[in-house]
């Protein structure tokens, strides 16, 4: 069938705006009359470095990002920071106690005559019992990010803050009331202060299998005293609300579902948490004490000196990103991401209106007051096999595509990504009420 047949609620990567799809294939060809396509030429040609200031430019506007944070890209993927945070995060908390030991052993007349490796080892004790990362598994997607943190850096070094299984039975669909959160922050006597701030609690912010997005940002880890280090994994619901940058540490998402294509990773960072501002441990401290040192190209120092050019990046998955958000800054003008948000909140209300009105056919898998706007995961009549066979044969017929839960959890899921469109979802609205009714 022709593109604007098929309306795809697909998880990602999401459809496009057949507009943009449509330059970029100019672009592919023949970019701003060089001769060559943009998919030819140097990264670091001038017209890369525009197309990347263009792009910085565009999610700054969206996203009102303030001027004290950087927007780095890599080719990592999601997944490739769950790895990344930890590497960084790590190393600023570890350099952090190495410096406030150093301060205090200058006083102590012990340490103040130990071997190098003396002190090393009370540094590495110190770290054992005092470093935690705390994360909130609310879904598939956070439970990996912590699962990797695990293996770098060992689980006695993760503090699973809460986990939405235990509301379930072992299964993802909710989240905790907060007051049941237990974020570590190692407070103990003989800990110095500056040390009782966890390395890093990580929020995925939309848990794209399980249809579980934060209504909003945690009221505890605004509260925090100290600094909670928010990280959030927005892979999945990137530029579909309005968030306040300041309360993160870190936001990051890969392209694919709300933003371009595949083959990006853009990266919100506070610029304190980079160098010169911050310190990082050496690498060869860092094996002293057993922590592993990450590689090199997902080194956000490093990414952030060569203004993301320290390896090649994917400069069409850049333009079209950058294409992409400069159409949201058209469209909603001073609204900004607002003016998306309030379609995102439109389409996905019409639906979840839909799906609530046939609670006998119908069954949202989430909690009602956590459901996500970006992914709607829903049973038919119970998760029966074959009610939603019919239900996803029917659907196709009607050239309504993408619509298979994921295959760890089955059942249907709904994407409502930026790029489906208004009619996109009264067409699927329509074929929820005929499939109830008929
Ligand atoms: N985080 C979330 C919320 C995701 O939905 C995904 C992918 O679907 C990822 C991380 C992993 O991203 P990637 O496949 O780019 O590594």
């Amino acid at each position: 069938p022709p593109r604007e047949a098929v309306n795809y609620f697909g998880a990602g990567p999401a459809p496009l705006p057949t507009p943009v799809l449509e330059a970029a294939s100019k672009a592919l060809l023949n970019y701003e009359d060089m001769g060559i396509g943009i998919a030819e030429m140097s990264h670091r040609s001038p017209q890369a470095n525009q197309i990347l200031a263009d792009t910085k430019a565009a999610l700054a506007t969206l996203l009102d990002i303030p001027d004290d944070y950087d927007i780095l890209f890599t080719q990592s993927g999601g997944s490739g920071q769950f790895s990344a945070v930890v590497f960084h995060m790590v190393s600023i908390w570890v350099e952090r106690a190495r410096q406030s030991m150093e301060k205090q052993w200058a006083n102590d007349d012990t340490m103040k005559n130990a071997s190098e490796h003396e002190r090393t080892q009370a540094l590495k004790s110190i770290i054992n019992t005092t470093m935690k990362l705390n994360y909130l598994v609310t879904g598939s997607w956070s439970l990996k990010a912590s699962q990797e943190a695990a293996r770098l850096i060992g689980q006695e070094h993760v503090s699973i803050a809460s986990d939405s299984r235990t509301l379930r039975d072992g299964k993802f669909g909710g989240i905790a009331q907060e007051s049941d959160w237990h974020l570590r922050h190692p407070v103990s006597t003989g800990v110095l202060p500056e040390l009782r701030t966890p390395a890093l609690t990580w929020m995925c912010d939309n848990e794209t299998v399980d249809g579980v997005e934060f209504p909003a940002f945690p009221k505890t880890l605004e509260a925090n005293d100290g600094d909670a280090m928010v990280v959030a994994d927005m892979s999945s619901n990137f530029l579909s609300r309005k968030v306040d940058v300041r309360k993160y540490a870190v936001i990051f998402g890969g392209a694919q579902k709300n933003i371009g294509t595949t083959g990006i990773t853009i990266i919100i960072l506070r610029k304190s948490l980079l160098p010169p501002q911050a310190q990082m441990a050496s690498p060869t401290l860092l094996r002293q004490l057993g922590l592993p040192v990450g590689p090199i190209v997902l080194d956000w120092p490093t990414i952030a000196k060569n203004n993301s050019l320290y390896n090649t990046l994917p400069i069409l998955d850049v333009w079209i990103a950058g294409q992409v958000m400069q159409r949201l800054v058209n469209t909603y003008g001073d609204k900004k991401i607002v003016g998306q948000e309030e379609i995102s909140n439109q389409k996905a209300g019409a639906l979840y209106g839909a799906l609530d009105a046939y609670p006998q056919i119908y069954n949202v898998v989430p909690d009602k007051s956590v459901r996500s706007r970006m992914n709607i995961c829903l049973r038919i009549k119970g998760g029966d096999a074959d009610a939603e066979k019919k239900f996803l044969a029917g659907a196709e017929e009607r050239l309504l595509l993408g619509l298979k839960g994921h295959r760890s959890v089955g059942g249907i899921r709904i994407s409502n990504y930026n790029a489906v469109s208004v009619q996109g979802v009264e067409k699927l609205v329509k074929y929820l009420n005929d499939f109830a009714s008929g």
